[in-house]
């Protein structure tokens, strides 16, 4: 297996690979903009031309910055102290301005068509670990993996589908053995896997919260601020 394919392995073991890999990938990706290039002119110009990334990562951003001691807010808040600063001299000349594309999002983008097509690449060799393990791939992220395989490897592409039933099954009957523990007649807690069937059973339904799932409300025209101007 390649350096690649042992990276994709070691996403494979609880909920949905391809979203384990995007969800620590924009956490790095977010806290080495927070340390090396808050004053970087090419990364502010990239901020600029979202008015400072879409609402889901400018929240993630502060986030972050605030759950990392050695961080702080310091960073955020100088970018965004540029970013208002735009945004008042736009309208001081009567244009809201235009909020183009967050580029983290693009990243996410990027970022998960690479990792669904390197796991297509290398289903022979992770095929059998996924099939072994907790994880579900969620819908989205197998959908994609699934519409590749059915182009470039036909019986992998069956192969994915009889082992996904299955586990959705098996998540199922969990879930079920879950919802069951609360009747009044039950006589044992929960276990482990009962527990953690809900979230992840959510997980193979939604995802998890990432660039890429978490739907953006996007406007690309600019308005006018004060159209009788
Ligand atoms: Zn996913
Ligand atoms: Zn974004």
């Amino acid at each position: 297996m390649d350096l690649i394919g042992v990276y994709l392995r070691d996403a494979v073991g609880e909920g949905c690979p391809v979203c384990r890999i995007l969800r620590r990938y924009e956490e790095s990706e977010i806290k080495t903009i927070l340390y090396e290039h808050v004053n970087d002119p090419g990364v502010r110009e990239k901020f600029r031309e979202s008015l400072g990334l879409c609402t889901y990562h400018a929240w993630k951003t502060l986030g972050e910055a605030y759950s990392d001691p050695l961080l702080g807010p310091l960073g955020v808040a100088i970018i965004y102290e540029h970013m208002l600063s735009f945004y008042v001299a736009s309208l001081e000349r009567g244009r809201i301005p235009e909020e183009g594309e967050c580029f983290l999002c693009q990243l996410m983008e990027e970022k998960e068509t690479n990792t669904v097509e390197a796991l297509a690449e290398r289903i022979g060799e992770l095929l059998p670990e996924y099939e072994n393990s907790e994880s579900v791939l969620c819908r989205r992220h197998y959908g994609m993996l699934l519409s590749i395989l059915r182009r470039t490897n036909p019986d992998a592409a069956e192969m994915l589908e009889a082992i996904q039933l299955e586990k959705l099954r098996v998540l199922g009957e969990r879930l079920g053995s879950f919802i069951d523990k609360f009747d009044y007649r039950a006589e044992e807690k929960p276990t482990k896997d009962e527990i953690s069937s809900l979230p992840l059973a959510i997980e193979a339904l939604k995802g998890l919260e990432t660039g890429v799932t978490v739907r953006k409300t996007r406007n690309r025209k600019g308005r006018r601020a004060f159209p009788w101007k």
